[in-house]
């Protein structure tokens, strides 16, 4: 049995209303590293919630290293499985100094205190913020405080790492340095599940599961960025790079429909 799996999961948030995802199967092992993309409402946050037992299924099963979410006793352990991170930092806070903040996480799971504090330590210097530690999080940049409450989540060393949307509000530069955390900690280990709506962050994971209205359309690798008209028929756009890359294409130029970045569309450029 896979570490996560979803078993034709049907959820709708009220009994006779339209569902707000349908049919999910899929699964992930520990160490995965996977992008959610779909447009608003297509159902992505209801996939994070329904995986960390805060939502349970209408019909079909999420089990989380072999424990049903349906079964109440389960769902602490299922938590320090499955971290989630939402999009806005500031809901997410709960003390007025950071060590606090992210010492709230390993204090429920009722570690000893020289645990917690190793924790903290280790938490917030994954992140590159463990200088802050005695500060408070409410003058921080908005990249910074996105950075603890991912610290927070990882206090309490979970195998999956769900990000919500979490760099949304942030600037490239702040998307970057929350991108970066998240590649090494998935290169120890973790794995990451990363919920977005921009394609250039999907691209780094490994795997792309792709959502339209509740559904998945595509579950596989970059080979997804060849399918334009899809994706666009799904609400998504496509990377600046990887448009350039089809129009060129279909003028007739002999590039990869798989690009991305802008490195990598430099590079193809040079070499035609
Ligand atoms: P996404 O995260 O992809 O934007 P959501 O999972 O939030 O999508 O929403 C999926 C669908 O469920 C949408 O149609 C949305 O309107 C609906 N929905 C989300 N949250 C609620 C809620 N709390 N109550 C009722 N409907 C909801
Ligand atoms: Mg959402």
């Amino acid at each position: 049995m896979a570490f996560v799996e979803f078993d034709k999961v049907n959820f709708s948030y009220r009994e006779g209303e339209k569902n707000a995802v349908s049919d999910l199967s899929f699964s992930l092992e520990k160490g995965d590293f996977v992008a959610l993309v779909g447009h608003n409402g297509s159902g992505k946050s209801t996939i994070a919630k329904l995986m960390n037992g805060l939502l349970v299924p209408t019909s079909g099963k999420v089990t989380v290293d072999g424990m049903s979410t349906e079964n109440e006793a389960s769902l602490f352990d299922i938590r320090k499985h499955i971290g989630v991170v939402f999009q806005n930092p500031d809901n997410q806070m709960v003390a007025t100094i950071i060590e606090d903040d992210i010492a709230f996480g390993p204090e429920n799971l009722g570690l000893p205190s020289e645990k917690i504090r190793e924790r903290v330590d280790w938490a917030l210097s994954s992140v590159g913020m463990l200088e802050y530690k005695k500060g408070t999080p409410f003058r921080l940049s908005g990249g910074q405080k996105q950075r603890i409450a991912i610290a927070g989540i990882l206090a309490i060393r979970p195998d999956v790492l769900v990000l919500d949307e979490s760099t949304a509000m942030l600037d490239p530069e702040g998307r970057r340095e929350v991108m970066k955390v998240v590649s090494e900690l998935n290169a120890l280990g973790m794995a990451v599940v990363m919920i977005t709506h921009f394609m250039e962050e999907a691209a780094l994971a490994k795997r792309i599961i792709v959502l339209n209205e509740g559904r998945i359309i595509f579950d596989g690798g970059r080979e997804i960025f060849a399918h334009a008209e899809e994706l666009n028929a799904a609400g998504i756009e496509l990377p600046v790079c990887t448009s350039v890359a089809a129009r060129l294409k279909k003028m007739g130029y002999d590039i990869s429909e798989q690009i991305v970045l802008p490195e990598e569309l430099a590079e193809a450029l040079c070499r035609l």
